[in-house]
């Protein structure tokens, strides 16, 4: 997690694949996801990370990445405030990432799992998000999302470029048919890659 990165939009890279380190959550078909803080790097301490509290502040007591999302997620929930904006993009692979929209730092909190105290960030899609299509790992026979098996595919196939300008940048799996078509997400010949250009423009035409 990049509290604003680069002066810009905050980053944050999750992973809801089985084994993966968080336990990061996708709710809601996508539009919610709650997202765990960060633990302390493996190489400062002999302990497990995952047996301490996630760290808030630095000794310097400069605030960690938790402690910046945290301080601005609560600021939000508190009223008065409008929210981070966060890219959050998704582990599909080793290696591979997919840019999953832009969503507002709505809530935060700390809980004890464990044994250990872990932060909890909630996000919620943004109203205006040049977001593509979400996976989830409950593979519904009638379902918007695309499951990360297909997406994989679908990766591999179109060699992780826009099927149209061969741009490698904030790419997106879209539904050739649209789902609210009867277009399937289940089967790879009906999602294709699009670049964010070119994602928004094929949603302008169809609504
Ligand atoms: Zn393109």
């Amino acid at each position: 997690m990049n509290f604003h990165l680069a002066g810009r939009m905050s980053v944050i890279l999750m992973s809801t694949r089985r084994g993966a380190p968080y336990a990061d959550q996708v709710k809601d078909s996508g539009r919610t996801l709650i997202y765990e803080g960060h633990d302390v790097p493996q190489s400062k301490h002999d302990l497990d990370p995952k047996t301490i509290d996630q760290p808030e502040i630095y000794p310097s007591g400069r605030p960690t990445q938790n402690g910046l999302f945290f301080e601005a997620a609560v600021r939000v929930a508190r009223g008065g405030h409008a929210p981070e904006l966060v890219k959050v993009y998704e582990k599909i692979h080793n290696g591979v990432w997919v840019f999953d929209g832009i969503f507002e730092l709505v809530d935060a909190w700390k809980e004890s799992a464990n044994g250990r105290m872990v932060f909890k960030f909630k996000l919620h899609l943004a109203e205006n998000s040049p977001a593509g299509e979400y996976v989830s790992n409950d593979e519904l026979p009638h379902n918007r999302l695309i499951p990360s098996t297909v997406k994989l595919e679908v990766w591999k196939r179109d060699k992780g470029k826009c099927v149209l300008c061969g741009s490698r940048e904030n790419l997106h799996f879209d539904h050739i048919i649209p789902f609210s078509l009867g277009g399937s997400s289940l089967l790879e010949k009906n999602i294709q890659l699009l670049c964010a250009k070119h994602n928004l423009q094929k949603h302008d035409k169809i609504t």
